[in-house]
């Protein structure tokens, strides 16, 4: 029985141990667990960028930060100054740390599953891709993840979602952590069922990876910083399927791996309900918090933060990075957000609700990536004018990195121009003049 296509390539997500061959240079992604971190943190990666990067810091769709163009970064201590920022708490565990969380709400349980997951050694072996969600039950995050943790009725139960789908399974809120964690290794075990091999081959994955030789092996091109056993991930045989990496990827992969999660865990799965995707809008602006303080949300134009951004963002005592390209500041008395807003905008952040900016992403483009057929940044730039409806994500090719979830606007690049693609309309056009098809497309 055939698996659902699966892309062609190996998992080679960067982390920061793995830098990854960008076409501007050595590229470093920094999990961050549900987005959050410190000022100080901030601080840290914002000298990483100056004294090694291009001095910018990058947004990825699940909240994580990257630094690009990293030469003649010496990837020790790279690891040495993250590490004692406590961004990298575990080397074995870096890439896997994939966790997204509804950024309005503080008392998810984030750290305690960013824990769980490090200190099961098996979970070491997810591929880098595998994501993690805890959504407080707006459904804001939970529908793009691989395993995903959603509060429903009644209180105190939550529902585990797996790539989206609600398999009928229901834990009490108090076995989230274990759930989810059970849900993982029951998509690796029903990996290694499909595969059809109850062993997975072993090969050597370090920072950077090369594609598979003859056998079948990635090939280490380099050594970890400091002399630990490489790590070992699976890789599939040469000529063999190739493994999948989501659980969207596996056959029947919702189901299958909620059934074995359900048995995992001695319940009995229930009547599934179908649930209906919000439309998610970033926090911009002066927001609420449940728990009676305001939030401050902006918006950082293309993901790309400068290093005056960055100094500002800095004093921060606590930030949310958001999966869609912006920031939330939490916990704030009505006087200090107002400040903020102040503070972020005079700084080039989006906080004014109407932003051109709200609801539109890109990947890198050129010249950051050698695959692009166009600098998607300059043209969405150009192109982007104020305007509602759905979001929109511009792309250099067919590979879509950073695509939202739900349904969405895909401008993607052709070489000649680009296709744009929604639920409303299908066209082509010059780079100069798809904007006004990108505005049709939003809206239908
Ligand atoms: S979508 Fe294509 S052009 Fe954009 S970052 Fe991914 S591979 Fe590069």
């Amino acid at each position: 029985m055939p698996l659902p296509s699966v892309r062609a390539d190996v998992d080679a997500c960067p982390g920061a141990l793995r830098l990854h061959a960008a076409a501007d240079g050595p590229l470093a992604r920094i999990r961050v667990p549900g987005g959050r971190m410190t000022g100080a943190q901030l601080t840290a990666v914002r000298e990483l960028a100056a004294r090694w990067g291009d001095g910018q810091v990058e947004l990825t769709s699940r909240g994580n930060l990257q630094l690009r163009a990293l030469r003649d970064a010496p990837v020790a201590e790279l690891a040495g100054r993250l590490r004692a920022a406590g961004l990298l708490p575990s080397e074995t565990h870096e890439l896997v740390r994939n966790i997204v969380a509804s950024p309005l709400a503080g008392a998810l349980p984030v750290e305690a599953l960013d824990g769980a997951l490090c200190a099961d050694a098996a979970l070491a072996e997810l591929p880098g891709r595998f994501l993690f969600a805890l959504d407080s039950g707006v459904g804001d995050v939970a529908f793009g993840a691989d395993v995903a943790a959603l509060p429903l009725d009644p209180p105190g139960e939550v529902a585990i979602i797996f790539a989206g789908v609600d398999a009928g399974l229901r834990v009490p809120a108090a076995e989230t952590i274990p759930a989810l964690l059970a849900a993982a290794h029951a998509f690796l075990d029903e990996r290694e069922a499909q595969l059809g091999s109850p062993a997975p081959d072993m090969s050597v994955d370090s920072h950077p990876v090369a594609p598979p030789d003859s056998s079948g092996f990635v090939a280490s091109v380099d050594v970890p910083p400091d002399g630990r056993p490489p790590r070992r991930v699976p890789h599939p045989r040469a000529g063999s399927q190739r493994v999948p990496w989501r659980v969207r990827e596996l056959l029947d992969g919702p189901v299958r791996v909620a059934a074995r999660t359900a048995a995992t865990l001695g319940r009995t799965l229930r009547e599934p309900v179908r649930l209906s995707r919000p439309v998610v809008r970033e926090p911009i602006g002066v927001v609420g918090q449940p728990d009676g303080t305001v939030a401050v949300g902006a918006l950082i134009p293309l993901g790309r933060l400068s290093d005056v951004q960055l100094e500002v963002l800095e004093a921060a005592a606590t930030l949310t990075f958001t999966p869609w390209r912006g920031v939330v500041l939490p916990g704030l008395t009505p006087q200090a957000a107002q400040a903020w807003v102040a503070a972020l905008a005079g700084a080039g952040l989006e906080v004014a609700v109407g932003s051109r900016w709200a609801g539109v992403t890109a990947c890198a483009g050129r010249p950051g990536c050698a695959k692009s057929l166009a600098d998607v940044r300059a043209d969405a730039d150009a192109a982007t004018v104020a305007g509602d409806g759905l979001p929109v994500h511009w792309v250099g090719c067919a590979r879509g990195c950073g695509s939202p979830a739900g349904p969405h606007v895909r401008v993607e690049a052709t070489g000649t121009g680009y296709e744009v693609r929604s639920p409303y309309a299908v066209g082509s056009a010059s780079a100069a003049e798809v904007g006004v098809l990108v505005g049709a497309a939003r809206k239908g």
